[in-house]
């Protein structure tokens, strides 16, 4: 055990900036900051008011470190719910580095990752999936994905959980009393009306089930593989939709080699794109690795963008594209439309259930195939205020818990003892309580702040 319970952390990321911070909390946070800053107007950090500033300097054993300013938190009014004092000082990861040394010289020690957010999830600031909310937040790349976590961090999931567990406590607690004084008619139980209020419960946890995989595809993006044989235009699509240079475009065919990949927001979710190697018949053994390459991304694809040229007869490369993919999630792109068409679009419809002609050139078409992907994916009715389930360890809590229920709701339905109802329903609710913490093992709480860097 480490005595020394006040911690320190750099909070802003490792590099140079503009601001870094170094964020102390503990009951001794505001004497660490009293022995490390000078301030003329505050003489005492420690007699300042919860939310207020003060600008002074940041000293160590060798002398000046940086003009600073100390914000103040008092507990309970932090994020961790404990005294907090966050040193603003210039971004550079010397001073940074000094500063935090200089903490830890007065009376602080070095936090652990996550130990922050960890401590307000012991002083009752957060729960478990407030926390993990948390990590989410920091880690969105898009509008939803952030507003998602924001919702979760809000509580929505956590509220939700709640209601079902109190009411699931609370079925327990009749059957108990039901199952422990059977002849003192102290509580009817209803066995039709305790099935359809288990069923109730159920049915809000497969809700929250049912928007997991929306959610995981919002958070961690598609990954798209844009394939098809050389020259066709797919270094050309990939520019376009991630704004940039950056694969090589060449009219010479079979000039892009390896995977180039990109992340693009398309409106509100995240594409992680690949531009793969043209796929075509070809003796030379470098060539050879980047059309492996390329095969290996369209197994690994959630969606494959398969290009054809508008302007050619369809080829025997292109047929091999055809044939890779077959029964894939496939939008066949037929690109280069701004030129004279001579391709056979009867065999490109009768090959794929999804087309959408574009010049990647001229932008023609491309706002339909953002689209289509969209609608592919079912990605326009996802509802980012709504409580969801937004990871692993959530999606087996709640599909435990809600196992649990079904089983409970059986066992009424083939008249079962109520002692077997019971422990379902409080296995259920065991699940739930350590969904949000209530009643989680170390190793549960553990797990969940392992995921996050040091100074959250
Ligand atoms: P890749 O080999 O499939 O990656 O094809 P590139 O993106 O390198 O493009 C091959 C050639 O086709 C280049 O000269 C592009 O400028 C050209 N190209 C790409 N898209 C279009 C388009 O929509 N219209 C026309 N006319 N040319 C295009
Ligand atoms: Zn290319």
């Amino acid at each position: 055990m480490d005595t020394i319970n006040t911690i320190a952390a750099i909070a802003t990321p490792l590099g140079t900036g503009g601001i870094g911070v170094v964020r102390i909390s503990g009951e001794d946070a505001l004497k660490v900051a009293d022995r490390i800053i000078k301030s003329p107007a505050h003489p005492e950090i420690s007699s300042m008011k919860g939310y207020t500033c003060a600008f002074g300097r940041a000293y160590d054993m060798e002398g000046a470190i940086d003009e600073v300013v100390v914000t103040v938190f008092r507990a309970p009014k932090s994020y961790t719910g404990e005294d907090v004092v966050e040193i603003s000082c210039h971004g550079g990861v010397y001073i940074l580095n000094r500063i935090l040394r200089a903490c830890c010289d007065s009376g602080a020690r070095l936090a652990e990752a996550g130990e922050f957010t960890k401590r307000a999830f012991l002083q009752g600031k957060l729960d478990l999936t407030q926390a993990e909310a948390v990590i989410d937040l920091i880690c969105a790349q898009g509008r939803q994905a952030a507003k998602a976590a924001l919702t979760a961090k809000d509580g929505a999931l956590y509220r939700k959980i709640n209601r079902v567990c109190k009411l699931l406590v609370e079925y327990a607690g009749h059957l108990a009393a039901w199952i422990d004084y059977p002849e003192e008619d102290i509580v009817e139980i209803n066995p039709r009306e305790l099935e359809r209020q288990l069923g109730k419960c159920g049915d809000e946890l497969e809700n929250l089930l049912a928007s997991y995989d929306t959610g995981k595809l919002i958070r961690e993006g598609i990954e798209v593989a844009i394939v098809g044989r050389p020259n066709v235009g797919k270094s050309t699509l990939m520019n376009l939709l991630t704004g940039y240079d950056r694969s090589i475009v060449a009219d010479l065919a079979g000039t892009t080699r390896d995977v180039v990949s990109d992340t693009v927001s398309l409106g509100d979710v995240v594409l992680r794109l690949s531009d793969t190697a043209g796929i075509r018949f070809s003796n030379d053994p470098v060539e050879q690795a980047g059309v492996n390459l390329a095969m290996a991304q369209i197994e690994r694809a959630q969606l494959i963008l398969a290009l054809f040229d508008g302007g050619d007869p369809l080829t025997k490369d292109d047929w091999k594209v055809i044939e890779r993919c077959r029964r894939r999630q496939v939008i066949a792109v037929v690109n280069k439309s701004d030129l004279p068409q001579v391709l056979d679009m009867g065999e490109i419809q009768r090959s794929f259930e999804h087309v959408i002609t574009i010049s990647a050139k001229s932008l023609d078409g491309v706002q339909q195939l953002k689209e289509k992907i969209i609608q592919l994916f079912h990605l326009g009715s996802f509802d980012s205020s709504a409580a969801m389930v937004a990871n692993e360890r959530q999606r087996l809590g709640v599909t435990q818990a809600l196992d649990e229920v079904r089983q409970a709701q059986h066992a009424l339905a083939q008249g079962i003892s109520y002692d077997a109802v019971s422990v379902c329903i409080e296995n259920a609710v065991d699940h739930l309580l350590e969904l949000t913490g209530k009643r989680a093992t170390q190793e549960v709480v553990d797990q969940v702040f392992s995921r996050f860097c040091v100074g959250k």
